[in-house]
């Protein structure tokens, strides 16, 4: 039945082996807790072999509890390398190799050669049945080796002062503890091993400061948080950030510095945080901003401080610079966060942006400008396809779109309207007689006396050589009559200089009018060729004036 009960045990030490290997705690727990069943195991072991006389048992209890304090040494080893940040070496060649002399001892133990290592002798007294042979000598030397080496590490790790104060807690926590275990592993080995003829009872030693270490790393676990998995997982955040950071206590002690200050600032863990020391390392302008900044901070430690520096080094470097109160809960600072953040990039950006920006702007101001030039070239074109380049008047194309809508307008109210259609008289023989530049002079000053004449609803327009038309829209035959006539006289009155002295030369003109004051019903179903029938009119009514000898006007009434 002992058996079965053993077999629980190894059932029970499976599971929670497996249960602690599969949650997350860190690495370091981990190695803790090896050890932690360690130290658990070898009391147990210890308690076994005295509940039985039986020497096979005894031996088999006994060489068990041999098999763990042999590991002892190489868990011990493996959690100072971890707590010191040698995790480097744990790898998996490595570690084969430094648990070599581990193997050989638990070796030792399970081979046993005639006893070498430990044997039973029921026939003596009980307290000295056990005999220790000279392999046992192989168990202690490597524990001894384990053990030197981590101490050798931790006194090391003690010496150098630039890490945190958490680290240096662990170290302390854990060289303590082995300062503990190994008082009780030496003093077990002369009480228990060298000089147990003077000592009637077996005091468990060992078991005893395998207890105490463990108590006290829990303790100061549970104490410090040295295995926090929240503060190594902050201050791996910390190391892995872009942004500088230093914390002080409230007496401006530097209580831990990120991996980005280090090589920019010299500080150290343990120094007091000087802002002069700070600003003078920089030129005037940058000093002096910042000397004003930490005086800020100074005056008013309850707010948040904020400061851009331009640094020009072999570029121009952008960094923020903030100063935040850290606070307990009772609102009281206890300490104070500044933190340095390289903004050089975002500056360049935002410069670049803007310039860009500016760029776009000025084209966008170029092709207002284009648009504006594009558009009165336009106007300009249409101003020309519309009018006559000699005269300035309306041309024939213009002239007759207009006449097409105005007159189905008009019909359609039944306003009347009419129209001129007249020719310079023997214009041929001015050209002839002064030149055509001259000749053109005088076709552009009548087209001025003409308009002087006209109303400004009335449209004129050239309809080809030197014949041009007039449209009178809501003007009767009376109405057409009198400014026919002004037309005329004025024509007659305008004299233009032939450049040739005071020399001037006058024109006339013969006219034919058309008048619409009714109309057919019909004239609107085709008002294209109404508006044909109306040119013709007033073309024959200009005919006859010029065939009545000129300087006329004859008056055609349609309808
Ligand atoms: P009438 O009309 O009285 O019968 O005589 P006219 O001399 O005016 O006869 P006609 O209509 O045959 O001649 C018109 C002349 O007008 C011919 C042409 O050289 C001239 N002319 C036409 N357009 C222009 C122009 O733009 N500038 C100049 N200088 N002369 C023009
Ligand atoms: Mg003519
Ligand atoms: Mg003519």
């Amino acid at each position: 039945m002992i058996w079965l009960d053993f077999s629980m045990f190894l059932v029970l030490l499976g599971l929670f082996l497996y249960v602690f290997s599969s949650s997350s705690v860190t690495v370091l727990h981990r190695i803790y807790l090896l050890l932690h069943v360690v130290f658990m195991l070898w009391p147990l072991f210890q308690f076994a072999s005295q509940t039985t006389a039986f020497v096979p048992y005894r031996l088999f209890y006994l060489s068990a509890s041999y098999i763990v304090l042999s590991l002892l040494g190489i868990g011990w080893f493996s959690f100072i390398l971890f707590l010191t940040g040698h995790y480097y070496v744990i790898r998996k060649s490595r570690l084969f190799l430094l648990s070599i002399p581990a193997f050989i001892s638990i070796t030792v133990v399970l081979w046993n050669p005639q006893g070498m290592f430990l044997s039973v002798n029921p026939m003596l007294e009980p307290l000295k049945q056990l005999q220790h042979g000279p392999l046992y000598w192989v168990m202690i030397i490597q524990l001894i080796m384990y053990i030197s080496v981590s101490l050798i590490i931790l006194l090391y790790k003690m010496k150098r002062r630039d890490d945190s104060i958490r680290h240096r807690k662990m170290v302390r926590t854990a060289l303590n503890g082995v300062f503990v275990l190994t008082f009780f592993a030496v003093s077990d080995f002369f009480v228990n091993v060298i000089y147990i003829e003077h000592f009637t009872r077996y005091i468990p030693l060992v078991s005893i400061g395998m207890t105490v270490t463990a108590a006290y790393i829990v303790h100061a676990i549970s104490r410090n948080k040295v295995f926090d998995i929240i503060q190594i997982v902050q201050r791996d955040v910390m190391n892995t950030m872009s942004m500088g950071i230093i914390v002080m206590d409230e007496n401006d002690m530097i209580i831990e510095v990120n991996k980005v200050i280090k090589p920019i600032i010299r500080l150290r863990i343990g120094d007091f945080f000087k802002p002069e020391a700070l600003a003078s390392q920089f030129k005037k302008d940058t000093a002096d901003q910042l000397r004003m900044f930490f005086e800020a901070q100074r005056v008013r430690p309850m707010e948040r401080q904020e400061i851009e520096l331009t640094i020009n080094l072999a570029q121009s470097m952008h960094i923020i610079v903030q100063s935040a109160p850290i606070m307990n809960q009772k609102r009281r600072i206890v300490g104070r966060v500044l933190t340095f953040q390289d903004v050089t990039e975002l500056r360049m950006l935002v410069e670049e942006t803007n310039t860009q920006n500016e760029l776009l702007h000025e084209r966008n101001r170029e092709l207002l400008i284009m648009q504006d030039e594009l558009s009165q070239a336009n106007k300009k074109l249409e101003h020309m396809a519309i009018t006559d380049g000699l005269t300035g008047c309306f041309n024939r194309r213009y002239m007759m779109q207009q006449l097409e809508s105005e007159v189905v307008t008009s019909l359609r109210q039944g306003v009347p309207f009419s129209i001129f259609i007249f020719d310079l008289d023997y214009f041929k023989t001015i050209n002839d007689r002064y030149g055509h530049l001259i000749g053109d002079e005088v076709l552009c000053s009548t087209v001025e006396a003409v308009r002087s004449a006209l109303r400004l609803t009335d449209v004129l327009a050239r309809f080809g050589g030197e014949e041009f038309t007039v449209y009178l829209p809501q003007t009767n035959r009376d109405q057409a009559d009198i400014i026919a006539e002004l037309v005329k006289s004025t024509v007659e009155k305008n004299r233009v200089p032939t450049g040739n002295g005071d020399c001037t030369v006058a024109v006339t003109i013969s006219m034919g009018v058309v008048s619409i004051e009714r109309h057919d019903s019909t004239d609107l179903e085709d008002p294209k060729s109404f508006l044909r029938e109306l040119i013709a009119q007033a073309d024959a009514a200009l005919y006859e004036a010029k065939y009545n000898g000129r300087n006329q006007i004859v008056n055609r009434k349609l309808a």
